[in-house]
């Protein structure tokens, strides 16, 4: 069997503070996928683990905490549909304890911002990534 290449997260939409969650989600998914699915050829991701990266993708895009989000894991909305919910959730308890040795800063960025008090349930307005790329 050929040997998977890296995940190399990117992002068009996505910068600063939810580029760097984006890219812990991704890493973790990396790690989730490799032990539990079968993937296409050399590709890091499976086609399931794919379409839930970009599904976080749009998630963080349209955050309404913007670049302060605190972990979806703590948030009082949380945006998610149930399905993608529930499988985020096996991601996150499977690959968070094993993030610490291929991904330590994230890991450990990650493990600080669960520290964060819960925020309020009433963003402030317009903070979004998407509202303020796009009324650029
Ligand atoms: S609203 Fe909550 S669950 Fe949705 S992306 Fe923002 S922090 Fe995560
Ligand atoms: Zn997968």
């Amino acid at each position: 069997m050929p040997k998977s290449k890296s995940l190399k997260p990117n992002s068009d939409i996505l910068s600063g503070e939810l580029f760097k969650e984006y890219k812990t989600v991704a890493y973790m998914m990396e790690i989730y996928c490799k032990n539990h699915h079968v993937r296409e050829g050399t590709e890091a991701l499976c086609l399931q683990c794919q379409e839930l990266l970009t599904y976080a993708e749009v998630r963080l895009d349209r955050c309404p905490y913007g670049q302060k989000k605190p972990t979806c894991n703590r948030c009082p909305i949380h945006c998610y549909k149930p399905q993608p919910k529930a499988d985020m959730k096996l991601v996150m308890r499977y690959a968070g304890p094993r993030m610490l040795v291929p991904h330590p800063i994230l890991a450990i960025r990650h493990l600080i911002h669960e520290r964060r008090p819960v925020p309020d349930a009433k963003p402030a307005a317009n903070q979004s990534n998407r509202h303020l790329r796009t009324k650029k």
